[in-house]
């Protein structure tokens, strides 16, 4: 586990937002920078629970105790290990989840939580500075394609797990509507950097006419 009296001792911190002035200018984080000493503390809040209630409320089953402990301990290569185990994606899912584990948190009993969405956030944060992670081509092509329809969370975890695995190559292939969005709502940095989701900008298809001032017609159901 974390530090044993790690939850009687630490409080539950997050970091501090941006001015919203600030915020409305540009893409960047929301969030101000953390230090690592308390990204660290806040993993050693963990209880690590012999019923861990954290498990069942995440939806992907990520394995909240054991890199929570690593965390604590250091060693960030081995947690970003842990947390891609049962999650593809936790740069998406360290900003944007509603955090049900925190919901579900055993400490949150009778105190604040463990800060779980940080310390997910802060792991793939490290593995990202440190280039821990890093393309997975196939070892072996076959010449076919699998199109994935749906720019979703499941699209991109099925197109994630089939490119190293199954030899074919995967090939997602999100809305064009849905593309800029994604980019937009997460800031994410693979998306910034990939010239094609800067076209972003190109005109969008037009989506016919516009029948919201319409009125309805209101329908009465039959009597049994
Ligand atoms: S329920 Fe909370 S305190 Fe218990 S193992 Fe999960 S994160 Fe740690």
């Amino acid at each position: 586990m974390g530090k044993v009296t790690g939850f009687l001792e630490i409080q539950r911190e997050q970091p501090t937002r941006r001015p919203v002035e600030d915020r409305l200018k540009d893409w960047q984080e929301i969030y101000q920078p953390f230090p690592e000493e308390k990204q660290k503390e806040q993993g050693a809040r963990c209880m690590d629970c012999g019923v861990p209630f954290c498990h069942t409320g995440c939806p992907v089953n990520n394995l909240i105790p054991d890199w929570n402990d690593l965390v604590y301990n250091g060693r960030w290569e081995t947690a970003i290990r842990r947390l891609h185990a049962t999650n593809n994606f936790p740069e998406f899912t360290g900003r944007i989840c509603p955090a049900p584990c925190e919901a579900a948190c055993v400490l949150g009993i009778n105190q604040p939580p463990v800060s779980i969405k940080l310390v997910e956030r802060s792991i793939v944060e490290r593995a990202w500075e440190e280039g821990w992670i890093k393309p997975e081509p196939p070892q072996e092509k076959t010449g076919k394609r699998v199109a994935i329809v749906g720019s979703g969370p499941a699209g991109l975890a099925a197109a994630q797990q089939l490119r190293p695995r199954c030899g074919p190559s995967a090939q997602a292939r999100p809305d064009e509507r849905l593309r800029p969005l994604v980019c937009a709502r997460l800031s994410f940095r693979r998306c910034r950097r990939r010239s094609r989701f800067d076209a972003a900008s190109s005109p969008r298809e037009p989506r016919g006419p516009d029948r919201s001032s319409e009125v309805r017609p209101r329908t009465r159901r039959p009597s049994p």
